[in-house]
């Protein structure tokens, strides 16, 4: 419950208001008090949980900045904007609506750290330090978090190419918080918005993660309006997935890729990514003589790895892209824009683009499993998988001729992740067995 990202649980079961109160008054102390931003997704859920953070903050003497009902990556834009000494994002982000979570914002506008958040942790473990009553601060509330992440967006993108196209879009905002900031930007980029799921009430008409099971309705809409290109986004706008005009769902991890390629085009540099996104980003750099640089997997390495490296782009295979321009965090929104100006400016079909892109085959296998000794010894890895390249960031990545395996324990469940990639599907489904038989399986054995 208490993960790498924050704490997140089950609405009425684990995740009550007295636990959030409490780890919002830790939050507060950990940031030495101050100006605290705090946005939730639309989840019925978030009152409840909004009013339990800020009855937390102000206990420790934080004064509270109340954005109301906004996307997580408009959040982490106002921490800065505000020069608040951090934020609390109160979003189950693509969980189910039984879902909830606390995300915790940096000075900088990145999530905390995993040490930072360990360090929360402690403080709620000991005797959190109260305000008297007449340190109590106020809580005040502030409606600009949208424009402003707006004016930012539009500010990096050729607004007037894309005027000329007057798109036709459709965009499914799942009940979620970016109902409220995308169809703004598509219209004020000139496209002819069709608005579908919303309204932001919270009771998402499909599961709020933008994966290809969950866009069919999209699909269908973008092919009987006749549209160019269809959006969906998470429910709190981190995330976004795409659909051709031909009502085509592509795979999530296309949207980093088409947002890189289109980076890279214009100036070269480092891309970075997770261990277990595609092998196509790094066919792609290597066309614009660029590279790619890979963390553990989780944003928050990603970010981190990012702004170290002064990389022009990067995110995660799950249509979370980070657009440095803006700001180092996953922003389903800016990548819209940019999308949107790829295809502008090349005059191209988002179903060109697409198929312009390498193609490789990717299976992901979940497996509820506890394993003793993970990863197993280099030596026998070396010895079972001879002339391939390893890392062990995280879990095991094999890097073999065909493609490559990656195993890992997951962060946010008791289960192990495997994940395999090649040009074909054959090819990575016998990697894919490769991972169980000869990592997972001897791991279980110890
Ligand atoms: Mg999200």
């Amino acid at each position: 419950m208490i993960g790498a990202s924050g704490l997140r649980g089950i609405v009425g079961e684990d995740l009550n208001p007295e636990l959030v109160a409490k780890f919002s008054a830790a939050f507060g102390q950990f940031l030495g008090n101050g100006l605290v931003v705090v946005g939730s997704d639309t989840r019925p859920s978030n009152q409840m949980y909004r009013y339990a953070v800020f009855a937390g903050l102000l206990s420790s003497g934080c004064e509270v900045v109340d954005l109301g009902i906004c996307p997580t990556p408009s959040l982490q834009l106002m921490v800065r904007n505000l020069e608040a000494k951090g934020g609390i994002a109160i979003t189950g982000s693509h969980n189910p609506s039984e879902w909830n979570a606390l995300k915790f914002v940096r000075p900088d506008g990145l999530f905390l750290y995993p040490e930072e958040i360990r360090q929360v942790v402690r403080i709620t473990e000991s005797k959190i330090k109260r305000v008297s009553w007449d340190r109590i601060g106020k809580v005040r509330r502030d409606d600009s978090a949208i424009e402003n992440h707006l004016k930012k967006i539009l500010s990096l993108v050729d607004q007037q190419e894309i005027q000329t196209r007057h798109f036709k879009v459709v965009i499914d905002g799942c009940n979620g918080a970016g109902a409220l900031i995308t169809p703004g930007l598509l219209q004020k980029l000139g496209c002819e918005v069709i608005e579908v799921n919303c309204e932001p009430h919270g009771y998402f008409a499909h599961p709020p993660e933008p994966i290809p099971s969950n866009l069919r309705e999209l699909s269908q809409i973008v092919k009987s309006e006749g549209a160019d290109l269809g959006f969906s986004h998470d429910a709190d706008a981190d995330r976004v997935g795409l659909v051709t005009e031909k009502g085509d769902i592509l795979p999530e991890d296309y949207v980093l890729l088409l947002v890189a390629k289109f980076v890279l085009s214009k100036r070269k540099g480092l891309v970075v990514t997770n261990l277990s996104t595609t092998q196509a980003l790094d066919d792609l750099a290597a066309d614009f003589d660029s590279r790619v640089r890979r963390t553990k997997v989780g944003d928050i390495y990603v970010a981190r790895c990012m702004r170290k490296e002064k990389a022009v782009i990067g995110g995660e295979g799950n249509g979370g892209v980070i657009v440095p321009e803006v700001h180092y965090a996953r922003d389903g929104i800016a990548a819209v824009a940019l999308i949107l100006n790829y295809l502008s400016e090349t005059g191209s079909s988002l179903s060109l683009l697409a198929r312009s892109l390498p193609r490789y085959y990717m299976v992901k296998r979940k497996v509820k499993v506890t394993p003793g000794r993970f990863p197993p010894p280099r030596e026998y890895l070396k010895e079972q998988f001879r002339g391939a390249k390893f890392s062990f960031l995280d879990g095991v990545k094999i890097i073999l001729k065909e493609g490559w395996i990656h195993v890992r324990l997951s962060g946010t469940e008791p289960v192990v992740r495997i994940i395999s990639e090649a040009r074909t599907r054959e090819e990575a489904e016998s990697l894919s067995r490769m991972g169980m038989e000869k990592v997972l399986k001897v791991s279980l054995e110890n």
